[in-house]
């Protein structure tokens, strides 16, 4: 049984909603250093998919998490809206890839995993990442259901039918099974998905998701994909403002408005203790944690045998 623990590393700010050019030192010196601990403490080695943009303005993150034993991954280049993968054609897709891979790189060594910014990719994302080496993607999170609550959640629908165990995908559909050498390792969800928000939101319902998919991975060998980010470890300072993203007033509602008030929960410290939790009973119910490279070793090992038996 595996766990994966991945991290989103990103210039997004929790309490102003957008974009805050401040958050990478912020994660440098606070968010990080929170993070790299707890996950020390188990003994985990994880994946950290950063932004091409955050690589460039502080390559010192992409070491410290490198020096930690983590593996470095891609998270798109920037991780605005208006550039969102579902959005761009193959030809735009392939440039975003190649300019976040020589902002990373330099530093990390040669990465294959990628996820995409606000989990928004389309049906040239599969060939896009092939041709600029990726190996593994983890952008789908199957039957999670958003309902109005984020953005692009119309074509997230199709996460509803997309496959739990982890998949080569098509070049029809990155939803679907097929005969890409991409392979894909789905989010863990259950309606809900595993991520911080969720834990942070409520440990409650986390608690029972957990006990879900914990049970369900010791029956069908389906690793649990936990996403997190370093910027959920962040304190609040100040004062806080909702930043209005939506035109519709019933998305505004929804995704600005309920969803940031709810989002606010347990930031910082609190967030450190939630995860803390999350990763002692993964280790007591007898998870090994592992990152999305070995991962996908792993899986090739496992098919090689098939072949030679
Ligand atoms: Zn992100």
């Amino acid at each position: 049984m595996y766990f994966l623990m991945t991290n989103d590393v990103e210039h997004h700010s929790i309490p102003l909603n957008r974009e805050d050019q401040s958050i990478p030192d912020q994660i440098f010196n606070e968010g990080l250093p929170r993070l790299l601990d707890v996950l020390s403490k188990y003994d985990i080695s994880s994946t950290f998919y950063f932004t091409g943009m955050f690589a460039e303005q502080n390559p010192e993150s992409m070491e410290l998490v490198k020096d930690h034993g983590h593996e470095i991954g891609c998270h798109g280049y920037d991780h605005s809206p208006t550039r969102a993968f579902d959005i761009l054609s193959l030809d735009e897709q392939i440039l975003e890839l190649e300019k976040a891979k020589s902002a990373i790189e330099p530093v990390a060594g040669k990465i294959t995993s990628f996820r995409a910014p606000a989990l928004r990719i389309n049906n040239d994302t599969v060939l896009a990442l092939e041709k600029t080496g990726f190996t593994t993607d983890s952008s789908v999170a199957s039957q999670r259901f958003d309902g109005p609550m984020t953005f692009g959640s119309k074509k997230k629908l199709k996460w509803l039918t997309a496959p739990r165990k982890p998949y080569y995908m098509s070049y029809e559909s990155p939803m679907h099974p097929g005969d890409s050498r991409l392979l894909e390792i789905p989010i863990s969800a259950a309606i809900l998905p595993l991520i911080g928000t969720t834990m942070r939101i409520s440990p409650t319902i986390t608690k029972i998701l957990r006990k879900f998919l914990f049970y369900e991975s010791s029956k069908t060998d389906k690793p649990v994909v936990f996403l997190f980010h370093p910027n959920e470890c962040l304190d609040v300072n100040g004062e806080i403002e909702v930043t209005r993203r939506a035109s519709g007033t019933l998305e505004y509602i929804f995704a600005d408005v309920l969803r940031h008030k709810l989002k606010l929960r347990n930031l910082g410290d609190p967030s450190i203790k939630l995860l803390d939790e999350v990763l002692r009973s993964a280790k007591e119910y007898g998870f090994e944690f592992i990152n999305a490279k070995e991962y996908e070793k792993n899986i090739d090992k496992m098919q090689q045998m098939t072949h030679c038996q």
